[in-house]
């Protein structure tokens, strides 16, 4: 009855492709409300535009723009900007359904939205990037708004490219409208414990699941994919709470060391020039890193990391997935029967929009929090969820995966259904 989508052709193990098989796992566990399914197939809004800007040396350079707002029956769309030369618009549906689950099974009041560019930053100079920041904002200016869609920072996004968003949409509508992107540096409505808040949920809910397993923080063995805004403030949480971070794997490389690597140092140094050539450890292959004998694996880079053949090599026993998408769904099933624990994106990395609610909720009212509230705040609400999740996961006997999707897709569909078909 339903066809396909006719404006992208996903693969078994590209993001959209994997994100389809995921929603078929937990179609068994949503009786009656598995009539409402095809919904979360189909993105609700896709817009590409065009953003033109005028370099540095008077070339004129055009970059594709997405905006997909994948389902908003929660409310508002949410979801983060990335600007990577490999954006695609599938890539960016697939996002945009991650982040309508991940609200969904956090239980804030939004949708799922995710925005890209298919640019590489590192090639353009800071006044370059703000016109492509500013063009791009006023092209999706159309359909986001602080009661419609937020977006916030992802790959190679931050607090500044915020700013911009927020003044360029503000002087489009005559306003100064904070509310309309979130990640925004603290003078500018931006709150407390939003930049590690993603390492923080990925924290949170890794110790939760190591205590369940029985795995000791205290020199447990650490590998991190991925060493900027997620990757790095999860290693140093874990590091402060006893475990080793061994290895450390970004654009420019991977590094090892077996005793543990200084975060002290190669913090400073990986966000000046990236991990390679870090002296407290030696160069690895990048492929070497799928087999190093690690307790814990945070994939925090980009998505379809673990692959099958990676999911038979890899030793940690728990797997928390920073990135969104990393690991594919065939590699899920091997790691499934090898007995690996995966704490799931759509939970896992769920703290940073929590604290992003957070940080729109504080802009709409004007008064903001202490960082100690909206530590215990997200403490709480990701704990919480990450109970109901585990519960629901032993009820049915299904993967943290699988439960995830469950507990979300019942609340999206059960709002789909309460508000009926329009007209
Ligand atoms: P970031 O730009 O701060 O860092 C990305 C890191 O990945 C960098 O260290 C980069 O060197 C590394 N990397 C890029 N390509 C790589 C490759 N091919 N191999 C190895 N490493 C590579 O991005 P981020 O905000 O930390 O996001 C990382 C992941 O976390 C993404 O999947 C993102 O969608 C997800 N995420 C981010 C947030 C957030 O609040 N920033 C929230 C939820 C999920």
């Amino acid at each position: 009855m339903n066809q396909p989508l006719s404006y992208v052709h996903p693969t078994a193990n590209s993001p959209w492709g994997t994100y389809l098989s995921q929603v078929d796992r937990v179609l068994p566990y949503l009786g009656h409300l598995a009539r409402w399914s095809e919904t979360l197939k189909r993105p609700k809004r896709a817009l590409i535009v065009d953003v033109p800007i005028e370099m540095d040396d008077g070339r004129i350079a055009h970059f594709e723009g997405y905006r997909v707002q994948h389902n908003l029956s929660r409310g508002p769309g949410k979801g983060g900007v990335r600007f990577h030369p490999d954006v695609t618009l599938e890539e960016v549906m697939a996002l945009s359904a991650w982040m309508t689950v991940k609200c969904a099974a956090v239980n804030l009041p939004y949708g799922g939205a995710k925005g890209g560019i298919r640019v590489d930053p590192k090639l353009l100079s800071q006044q370059e990037l703000e016109k492509v920041t500013r063009r791009y904002t006023s092209e999706i200016g159309v359909i986001i708004g602080p009661q419609q869609d937020i977006p916030a920072p992802d790959v190679n996004t931050n607090a500044q490219i915020m700013a911009w968003m927020m003044d360029t949409y503000s002087m489009n509508t005559g306003t100064t409208a904070t509310g309309v992107v979130t990640g925004k540096p603290i003078h500018l409505g931006g709150s407390l414990g939003r930049v590690k808040a993603t390492g923080r949920g990925v924290f949170v809910t890794g110790r939760e699941a190591a205590r369940r397993l029985g795995l000791n923080l205290q020199g447990a063995r650490v590998a991190v994919q991925g060493f900027g805004n997620v990757g790095s403030v999860a290693a140093e949480l874990f590091a402060e709470a006893g475990a080793k971070i061994v290895a450390v794997q970004d654009h420019t490389g991977t590094i090892y060391n077996p005793n543990g690597l200084n975060m002290a140092q190669l913090l400073p140094q990986s966000r000046a020039k990236g991990v390679a050539g870090f002296a407290g450890a030696e160069a690895i292959a990048d492929e070497e890193f799928w087999d190093l004998p690690v307790d814990i694996l945070i994939p925090a880079a980009l998505e379809g990391q673990i692959t099958a053949a990676r999911a038979q090599r890899l030793k940690a026993r728990l797997v928390l997935e920073g990135a969104n998408g990393p690991t594919v769904p065939e590699a899920d099933d091997i790691l499934a029967s090898r007995g690996v624990l995966v704490v799931p994106d759509v939970i896992c990395n769920a703290g940073g929009v929590t604290v992003s609610y957070f940080e729109w909720v504080q802009d709409f009212s004007s008064f903001f929090w202490d960082e100690d509230e909206i530590n215990q705040r997200l403490d709480r609400i990701m704990g919480n969820a990450l109970q109901q999740i585990w519960d629901t996961a032993d009820r049915h006997k299904i993967t943290l995966r699988t439960a995830t999707f469950a507990v979300a897709c019942e609340r999206i569909l059960t709002a789909r259904q309460e508000r009926g078909l329009y007209p």
